[in-house]
């Protein structure tokens, strides 16, 4: 882990640093409600301005994929550099808003499955029976 001075905290608000700090650093303020007080702090002291802290995390939010974008990854029909990204977001950066979302996603789908192959099992089933009626 990196020492996280203020210095870095501006770093990270400025995306100057490298990206694997980046995404540590992302990834330790997910967790950490200290560290958000903190860096709330390093932004009041630069002045920015408390409205300015809303925009930093609807940034930060931005560079989730929006929900369209997770059902086509759970589909499978990105393109390979744009899976890579989504793959790294879920994993490295352990984004837990997508987490959630793509997690609700899978559920839903997996029950449309379910839904889709037993209405096929009833239809089949209604059919049959249906026929043994008329021939019998
Ligand atoms: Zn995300």
């Amino acid at each position: 882990m990196i020492p996280l001075s203020d210095a870095v905290l501006s770093g990270y608000l400025e995306e100057s640093l490298p990206a694997d700090q980046l995404i540590e650093i992302e990834q330790r303020l997910r967790d950490d409600e200290e560290l958000r007080q903190r860096i709330s702090g390093v932004i009041r002291d630069q002045e920015l301005g408390i409205h300015h802290i809303g925009a930093i995390w609807r940034r930060h939010r931005l560079s989730c994929p929006d929900r369209e974008d997770w059902g086509r990854y759970l589909l499978g029909v990105l393109d390979p550099e744009t899976e890579r990204y989504h793959r790294l977001h879920l994993e490295q950066v352990g984004c837990r808003y997508c987490a959630a979302n793509f997690e609700d996603l899978r559920e839903a789908h997996r029950s449309q499955q379910t839904d889709a192959s037993s209405s096929r099992r009833r239809q089949k089933y209604f059919e049959t029976s249906a026929g043994r009626l008329r021939n019998g």
